[in-house]
């Protein structure tokens, strides 16, 4: 057993916690990471079958252009030289699609580009989209850090407008609702009271820009630790902060599962907020904030299907596609029938190495409630063998793999012979890889009606203990990255941490 004092200690190495120790340490702080994984990275994380890299959480990110939010934040944290990047189809990175619908509804790059589009396809709503593009960039840059600054004059009543509500003062023509709203799939802003400025952020950095990373994002992990481990950090993986000391109402120290005690000034917490109550002991917090976190709702989790290709066997696709059955679908897509499941489908795909218009890969995404895998709730994994279960599981992962490819073979009839191999994961894989509340594919719900009780911020009721990830503000590699900015910018000197932040290339 060992005993360390560091100015910082980070509980979790997911982008929220990494970003935020390459910020402390790159500002001098003696910074620690801890992580309970085999892997670094969290959500970042990926892992390969038949030499196809798989990503776990990221499929493709915004704002990576030269002079764009995340370009500046990567560019100041010493990793954008480092990223294998591709950019995905300007004329449409996003494509929506129905099955009682033949169109393809495209998604360009570029806000100008991406109205004209939309209005090519809905000429009589070219007024109601020049409103929603207008909304959605005046949106995002009352968002200070959206635009790299740390302004006073940020309006927090901007959480209390649903995406319903702005959509239904635009236009009344249903299609073109569910057609802005239909990518939002992925970053859980389908529900009609999601705050639209949850979606204009998701939506609007990629509109800005879309890529995909070449190998997976587990690059951004290793490009991050790499710089954390240059400015003097520490990271350690299989280390499982379980318990905490608490002295006089401040964080003293944590323990790992092996007894190792990490001792600091400060502590961030990259972890699921439930989760880090539960470790430094609900004791040491008022009741009211206790409930406050207990009433936090998970986002609905995912079943994924990683598909390889047989060579040169299935066309790459530079884009991703949203489809759905119908477009009463799409606002109700977590209300899905388990008769009818998958009702709706998110896919994603990776070039191969050697041809590049031939796919190596495809992942298939689809909603799945908790409660569906209930059953084995008792059971942890993470180990790459999921047979480790039970027989049971693993049957009922094929029939769910079965019935997920039937629906996708309505798109694709050919699909299956194309096929080399084909694996799944379930609610649990989430819920036990990243440590989340029934496998939440991004912390915890927002909600236009109460954006108050359900927006957490970096603060705690413990002065020494703050928060960051993707609980906390935004979810995705911009919102997180930019959450990580604010969780920072309460622990440094806030004009010069801004100055440094800006003095990156525009
Ligand atoms: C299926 C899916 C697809 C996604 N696709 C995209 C996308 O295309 N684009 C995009 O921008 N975003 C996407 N995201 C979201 C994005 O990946 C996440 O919002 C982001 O990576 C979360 O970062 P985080 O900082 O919250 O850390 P997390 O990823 O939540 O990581 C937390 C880390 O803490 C560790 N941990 C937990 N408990 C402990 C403990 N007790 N001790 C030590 N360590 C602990 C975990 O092991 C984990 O490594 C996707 C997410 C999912 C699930």
């Amino acid at each position: 057993m060992t005993a360390r004092k560091y100015d910082i200690v980070i509980i979790g190495s997911g982008l929220g916690g990494l970003v935020c120790g390459v910020v402390m340490a790159k500002e001098g702080k003696k910074v620690c990471v801890l992580e309970k994984n085999i892997q670094y990275g969290g959500n970042l994380q990926t892992f390969s079958r038949n030499k196809a890299i798989f990503d776990t959480g990221v499929h493709y990110i915004g704002s990576l252009e030269k002079g764009q939010n995340l370009h500046r934040y990567f560019e100041y944290l010493g990793i954008m030289k480092e990223l294998k990047l591709l950019q995905m189809d300007k004329d449409g990175y996003d494509l929506i699609t129905f099955d009682d619908d033949e169109t393809v509804y495209r998604h360009a790059q570029g806000f100008e580009v991406f109205g004209q589009s939309l209005a090519d396809q809905f000429p009589e709503e070219k007024e109601a989209i020049e409103k929603y593009v207008k909304k959605l960039v005046e949106t995002c840059e009352s968002f200070p850090l959206f635009k790299l600054k740390f302004d006073t004059n940020y309006n927090p009543s901007i959480m209390e407008e649903s995406v319903s509500d702005v959509l239904n003062s635009l236009t009344t023509n249903e299609r073109l609702k569910v057609v802005l709203l239909g990518s939002g799939f992925l970053y859980g802003s389908v529900k009609p009271n999601t705050p639209f400025a949850v979606h204009a952020l998701s939506v609007g950095s990629y509109i800005q820009s879309a890529w995909r990373c070449i190998n997976g994002g587990s690059q951004i992990t290793k490009a991050l630790v790499k710089q954390l481990r240059n400015h003097g950090g520490e990271i350690y993986k299989r280390t499982e902060v379980i318990r905490a000391e608490v002295e006089n109402e401040r964080l003293k120290a944590v323990f790992d599962q092996n007894g190792n005690r990490y001792e600091a000034e400060t502590f961030i917490s990259n972890i699921d907020p439930k989760l880090t109550l539960k470790i430094i002991g609900k004791q040491h917090f008022k009741k009211n904030y206790i409930n406050r976190i207990e009433n936090q709702t998970p986002y609905i989790s995912v079943f994924s299907l990683y598909i390889v290709f047989k060579k040169e066997a299935f066309p790459y696709r530079n884009h991703n596609i949203y489809h759905f059955r119908n477009q009463e679908n799409v606002l109700a897509a977590t209300n899905y029938t388990p008769a009818e499941w998958p009702e709706n489908y998110m896919l994603s795909f990776a070039p191969s190495h050697k041809q590049k218009d031939s796919a190596e890969s495809m992942t298939a995404l689809t909603y799945m409630h908790f409660d569906e895998v209930k059953e084995w709730e008792a059971t942890f994994n993470t180990a790459a063998d999921e047979n480790i279960r039970s027989e049971r599981y693993q049957q009922w992962k094929n029939e769910k793999t079965e019935q997920f490819l039937r629906k996708i073979e309505k798109k694709y009839p050919d699909i299956r012979e194309k096929i080399l191999s084909i694996d799944a994961s379930s609610p649990l894989s989430y819920r036990d890889y990243i440590g989340v509340e029934n496998g939440s594919l991004y912390g915890y719900e927002k909600d236009a009606s109460n954006p108050f009780r359900t927006m957490l911020t970096p603060q705690t009721k413990i002065p020494n203990l703050w928060l960051t990830g993707q609980s906390i503000n935004m979810h995705g590699i911009v919102g997180v990255t930019i959450g990580a900015m604010l969780t920072c910018k309460y622990l440094l000197d806030e004009q010069e941490f801004l100055a440094k932040l800006t003095a990156t290339a525009p």
